[in-house]
């Protein structure tokens, strides 16, 4: 096997390494793509219902997205795998699968040889990428009653044949920083927190530090240099570009998205999100984690809850779109904030380029059912 990490890719990472955030300047001359015309692929949704409404929409506006299973500690996953493969045969252009891996049987024999297998079987049905989620950290328990951290030896033989099959690991892992702190009207996860109280680990120190689960990520990619590892919601360090940053640089096949973290890009300095993309724009991928899961609930959803849902992603799109694309000041969750203006190289990538080539999509989308 050849080293992973090459003289090239090394003086590659010194040269990100020694530039500053600050030193790239936007080019306003080039031509913007218009909204409906480029290729927007949401690489973190979670769509478990067959609803035209959605397919609309999508054709309208130009939107594809990646359909992400989630979680495996939970019991659903046979269902939710059934169910989003269901949706990518009827549709494979715009519902591309992210499977995950079951949980429960964690302390059984073989384990690791029939995650594999499972995974394999999915990657055969055309599956993407595999997602892990945040249970691993801060839910789920090792044998000896220890909080399961996500690089436990438990996963390597998974991570080893992920990188050995060029298969990203789509990882949720930690929470925003948020979790760890007191609750704060101004925050923009105080409702979540508020809502799910189970997450909110402030006054808990039993649980493991927000510290604790990144390093622990980024252990996995210390131990499976060549897996590719796309960190959800900007790695959960959407707190500290500077972090995030520092990551891009230390380990070259590590990528973000940004799925319910544009609110939080808009509180930093424009310049500062502006000088990351600019620095980093074949690592970093567009997403909006939108739920529409019926299998969830107790009542089926009404026609009208359903339409409801797709109006509100047309506006996440559009309003996601003002920031990354537009100019000047604009409304963005309620606040004014000023928009990045990324060049249209930029835009063309994080909007599309990236996701196709990470998550090798051109093969996805031929499938035919
Ligand atoms: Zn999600």
């Amino acid at each position: 096997m050849r080293h992973p990490l090459s003289v090239r890719t090394l003086r590659r990472a010194l040269a990100l390494l020694l530039s500053p955030l600050s030193a790239f300047a936007v080019d306003v001359a080039a031509p913007m793509p218009a909204y409906e015309k480029i290729l927007k692929i949401d690489v973190h949704s979670h769509i478990f219902e067959n609803v035209p409404a959605i397919h609309t929409l999508f054709a309208r506006i130009n939107v594809r997205t990646i359909n992400v299973c989630v979680p495996g500690g939970d019991g659903q996953l046979p269902l939710m795998d059934r169910i989003g493969f269901e949706l990518y045969r009827a549709h494979p252009q715009l519902y591309p699968v992210t499977t995950t891996f079951d949980l429960l049987t964690r302390h059984e024999p073989d384990y690791a040889t029939r995650t594999i297998a499972w995974l394999d079987r999915a990657f055969d049905r055309g599956a993407v990428a595999v997602k892990i989620w945040k249970e691993v950290g801060l839910e789920l328990k090792t044998r000896d009653g220890q909080f399961l951290l996500p690089d436990d030896p438990l996963f390597d033989p998974i991570y080893a044949h992920l990188a050995r099959r060029g298969i990203p690991l789509h990882a949720h892992l930690a929470e925003p920083i948020d979790a760890w702190l007191p609750l704060d009207k101004d925050s923009n996860h105080y409702t979540y927190y508020s809502q799910n109280p189970q997450w909110h680990l402030y006054g808990k120190p039993e649980y493991p530090s927000h510290a604790a689960i990144i390093a622990a990520r980024d252990n996995i990619m210390k131990k499976h240099p060549t897996l590719v590892v796309v960190g959800a919601h900007l790695g959960s360090l959407e707190h500290d570009l500077d972090g995030i940053a520092d990551r891009l640089v230390r380990y070259p096949n590590f990528h973000i998205e940004v799925a319910a973290r544009t609110r939080n890009l808009t509180r930093h300095p424009p310049d500062k999100v502006r000088a990351l993309f600019q620095k980093f724009p074949d690592r970093i991928m567009y997403g909006v984690d939108a739920g529409w899961m019926p299998h969830r609930r107790d009542t089926p959803p009404t026609d009208a809850q359903r339409q409801g849902h797709v109006n509100s992603l047309e506006l996440r799109y559009r309003a996601d779109w003002d920031y990354y694309a537009g100019t000047g000041e604009i409304t963005y969750n309620n606040r004014r904030v000023q928009a990045l203006h990324l060049p249209p190289d930029i835009l063309e990538k994080f909007y599309h380029a990236n996701a196709e080539r990470i998550f090798k999509l051109n093969a996805a989308w031929a499938r035919t059912p």
